[in-house]
């Protein structure tokens, strides 16, 4: 199955994404991740997109499709995956869809949109640090969920760093873009696949709703 986290940045994406990519033994995929990755390596696609992460625009449809399309052929994905920040534009989508057609015929394609009022997403973000350590990937909030001790992280206790495009600037930014795309998007999922939406207020509620939700699912397939 191919679950599709949709939803403005700081809505919980990344941390739900890891629960069920955990719960469901299915591969997380973040474009975010992978993109900050080759910029840290100083590859040539990092040279190429870092100005867009920066500024808080999108990385062209070709990168970020070639880039996607690649991940995906890898062989842990073979199951499934969960998408995290990807697609973000109707045209990733069309693009998705017709890689799965193509490469992974019998797979189960389900959209979850993470809706959350935009103050409150300003909130999270500019708050929000991040474990260090890839592997762990713990995301932290200075305010609602802070680290035992300051700066390190509660479970493997590496460093917490904050993301260069987490300030107030470049996320109205990052917003702004999302719900310029994210109409056409969340229509093309509801008349695609199947689509929940859901305001994830609080994170074990919304995880077990989700659940929930992808269980009848798959029984209904
Ligand atoms: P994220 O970690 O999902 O918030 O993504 C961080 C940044 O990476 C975004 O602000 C974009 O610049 C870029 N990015 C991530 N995913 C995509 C995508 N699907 N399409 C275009 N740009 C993306």
């Amino acid at each position: 199955m191919y679950i599709v986290m949709l939803g403005a940045p700081g809505t919980g994406k990344g941390t739900i994404g890891k629960i069920l990519s955990k719960d469901l033994n299915l591969v997380h995929i973040s474009t975010g991740d992978i993109f900050r990755e080759q910029i840290n390596k100083g590859t040539e696609l990092g040279k190429k997109i870092q100005s867009y992460i920066e500024s808080g625009s999108l990385v062209p449809d070709d990168v970020t499709i070639e880039t996607v399309k690649t991940r995906l052929l890898e062989k842990d994905v073979e199951q499934g995956a969960i998408l995290d920040g990807f697609p973000r534009t109707v045209i990733q989508a069309e693009a998705l869809r017709e890689f799965l057609k193509e490469n992974k015929p019998n797979s189960k394609r389900v959209a979850i949109e993470l809706d959350v009022p935009d103050d409150e997403i300003v909130k999270r973000v500019v708050n929000r640090v991040i474990c260090s350590n890839k592997s762990c990937g713990a995301i932290y909030n200075k305010e609602t969920k802070p680290p035992k001790q300051e700066g390190i992280c509660d479970i493997c206790g590496s460093e917490l760093r904050k993301r260069d495009d987490d300030n107030v600037e470049t996320v109205t930014k990052r917003l702004g873009i999302y719900h310029q795309n994210s109409k056409d998007l969340i229509e093309f999922y509801r008349e695609n696949n199947a689509l929940y939406s859901i305001y994830p207020k609080e994170l074990d509620i919304a995880v077990n709703d989700i659940e929930k939700f992808l269980d009848e699912y798959k029984r209904k397939l």
